[in-house]
């Protein structure tokens, strides 16, 4: 394990920022560390670079204690949010200035500064002062200048929330294609879960100070171990219902039963539980389809999105499921039957919010399934 987090705690008083985090990254990883504002990724950004000493738990690298150890004599390539580039030192000048700290012959230095001004295909603009770039080179600048070090890990800390989108999608792209010709063990921070999943081979799920999640992009997509991890990685209908057989599960959301072959569960019938569906993953159907995992109602709203239709259905008073759709929608008060495949369907108990749907094996996948880059 290259970066090992473990039972990290940190308190800002009596603010509980951090509590009991535990994550590692393996070598040649890309991990993002995934939030809303607020849920503690700067804190445990801080822990990793040395700028906060963490209240309890043990920061390690490359399986050294570093915990205690000052942020210079760590390992620790970082970029942030905001351009940190001496503006009167040149392109060439600034990814030097990362070496200099380390005992690099100056010859030497000077090759390492081409070869990573290469890679972030700058190499022309080596004289260049930082004023004279463009936003999205000097984000670049600034990746070459925490890479060419080679640190044990490179952490990103939001390094695209500044810009604007097709400049985000483009360096995201940059940023996935140098990590991978760099092999450079990596962290990168957001909130934004569409740029998390474009670009990590696993994510770090954080909600208010503590993890919520841990896996690949997409079996935290189709299988959220948590209710906050449903609703926060992608969009999701959410809506209570009771228990009403534990084998195979059986859930009513008023008048209708829903039944998940293939599952159990320990629970007492009559408990409340919270069912969480992706609107991507559920279909609609001319009224009297009779399925097992059918929902008849009434279109409500129909928004035209340009690329797909949302179309919201209205299953029982006060519960609407949200169903995209491509092809021409129903009409406004038109009956229909809303189909649920099973494995979209992830249902929590009611108080501990614990999932209690299996979660369904991998299937086998095309490569060309896999949206993430290959490596
Ligand atoms: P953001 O994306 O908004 O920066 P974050 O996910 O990085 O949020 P942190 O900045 O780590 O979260 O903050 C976690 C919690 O700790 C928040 O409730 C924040 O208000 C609090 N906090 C952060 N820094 C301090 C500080 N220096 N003193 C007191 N409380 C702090």
């Amino acid at each position: 394990m290259t970066l090992e987090l473990d039972s990290l705690t940190h308190r800002y008083g009596d603010e509980l920022a951090v509590d009991d985090v535990s994550f590692g990254i393996e070598s040649g990883e890309l991990v993002a560390l995934l939030g809303p504002s607020g849920c503690g990724k700067t804190t445990i950004v801080q822990a990793i670079t040395g700028h906060v000493r963490p209240t309890s738990g043990r920061v390690r690298l490359r399986g050294t204690d570093v915990t205690d150890t000052p942020p210079e004599s760590r390992e620790v390539g970082i970029v942030f949010q905001r351009s940190t580039l001496f503006p009167h030192m040149t392109v060439g000048e600034n990814v030097a200035y990362g070496l200099a700290a380390r005992d690099i012959e100056p010859e030497r230095r000077e090759q390492l500064v081409d070869e990573y001004l290469e890679l972030v295909d700058l190499d022309d603009q080596r004289t260049a002062l930082p004023e004279a770039l463009s936003g999205g080179q000097r984000r670049r600048v600034e990746l070459a200048r925490a890479i060419a070090p080679q640190p044990d890990v490179l952490v990103l800390d939001e390094p695209l929330s500044a810009l604007d989108r097709a400049l985000r999608e483009r360096l995201r792209d940059e940023i996935a294609r140098i990590q991978r010709e760099t092999g450079v063990t990596t962290l990168f921070v957001t909130h934004d879960q569409e740029e998390a999943m474009a670009l990590a081979d696993r994510l770090v799920v954080m909600n208010d100070g503590d993890v919520s999640g841990i896996g690949a992009p997409r079996t935290l997509y189709e299988s959220p171990p948590t209710p906050f991890v449903a609703s926060f990685l992608g969009r999701s209908n959410t809506f209570s219902a009771t228990l009403t057989a534990r084998q195979p599960m059986t859930v009513a959301l008023g008048d209708h039963e829903i039944v998940i072959d293939g599952t159990e569960t320990d629970r007492p019938t009559g408990s409340d539980v919270t069912c969480h569906l992706r609107p991507d993953a559920l279909s609609i159907r001319p009224s009297g389809s009779d399925r097992a995992l059918s929902l008849p109602g009434e279109v409500t709203r129909i928004a035209d999105l340009g690329r797909r239709y949302d179309v919201t259905v209205r299953v029982e008073p006060g519960v609407e499921l949200v169903v995209e759709r491509t092809a021409a929608p129903p009409t406004i008060g038109e009956s229909v039957t809303v189909e649920l495949p099973s494995h979209a369907l992830s249902i929590f108990s009611g108080e501990e919010n614990e999932r209690l749907t299996e979660r369904a094996a991998p299937e086998a996948r095309s490569q060309f399934d896999d949206p993430r880059p290959q490596s």
